[in-house]
């Protein structure tokens, strides 16, 4: 278990993204204090940079975070 550098400041984990609150509360434990790895977010800022991460791109959307990364 491990907590994502990134939570500070990151819009998905400061609630600043509409999400079912049940689905939210998932996703926290899942992926930002459990494992970043797969996260789709976390994927994009670590590749491309921070600023680069859209607003709407969900912890779970890691189909479309590797598409990103492919396309620089
Ligand atoms: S949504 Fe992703 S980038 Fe943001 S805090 Fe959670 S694990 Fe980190």
């Amino acid at each position: 278990m491990k907590k994502c550098e990134l939570l500070d400041g990151c819009l998905f984990f400061r609630d600043k993204m509409p999400t079912d609150q049940g689905l939210g509360a998932l996703y926290k434990k899942k992926y930002c204090l459990d494992d970043n790895s797969k996260c789709a977010r976390y994927m994009v800022a670590k590749v491309l940079g921070r600023e680069k991460v859209p607003t709407d791109l969900y912890p779970n959307m890691s189909d479309s975070a590797q598409e990103m990364i492919e396309k620089g």
